[in-house]
Order: structure tokens, then sequence, then C-alpha cells
């Protein structure tokens, strides 16, 4: 049976792991399962009476090694050359 959690906690719950990302309900083998899946290393999390349990010793699965991708740091456009003004 699927979870029944309310939209809006599920928007708001996240990993527990240092990424924090986001999780969907159900697993990816089954959108049913009574289980929050997290969205970046992919840890399952059980669901026992309607209550989440985010704790990684209670995870199942997932990549431990996932990080949050580095962030590129942003190009910065090269300085615009003045041209040479001709005297
Ligand atoms: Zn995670």
């Amino acid at each position: 049976m699927a979870v029944r959690l309310d939209p809006v906690l599920v928007d708001v719950l996240a990993c527990p792991a240092d990424h924090h990302a986001p999780l969907v309900v159900g697993t990816p083998d089954d959108p049913e399962a009574d289980a929050l899946t997290c969205t970046l290393c992919g840890r399952r999390f059980p669901v026992r009476d309607g209550i989440p349990v985010l704790l990684l010793d209670e995870a199942v699965g997932g990549d431990e090694t996932a990080t949050v991708p580095p962030t590129v740091p942003p190009t910065v456009p090269p300085t615009p050359t003045v041209p040479a003004t001709e005297p």
C-alpha cells in the first residue's frame, strides 16, 4: 500500500545526509512502497505507521558516497577591452 503522506510534508522533508536532497514517495522499483527515496543518493527510508523514519542508520541501499555535485564557479566574462582611441 502506498504511503499516504501529506504532500506538503513530503515537500519539506529532506535526506538526513549532508546533501539534504529532496525525497520522493515510494522506491524506484515500487512507487507504492512504504518508503521515501532520496533523489540524490537513492537511500530508501522506511515509513512506519505513517511516520517517515529519516535516520541514516535506518536507510536502505543508496549510494553512500553520493555528494552534492561540485558547484562550478560562474565563468567571469572577459572584461570588454576598450578600443584605443585614436588621437
Ligand atoms: Zn540522500
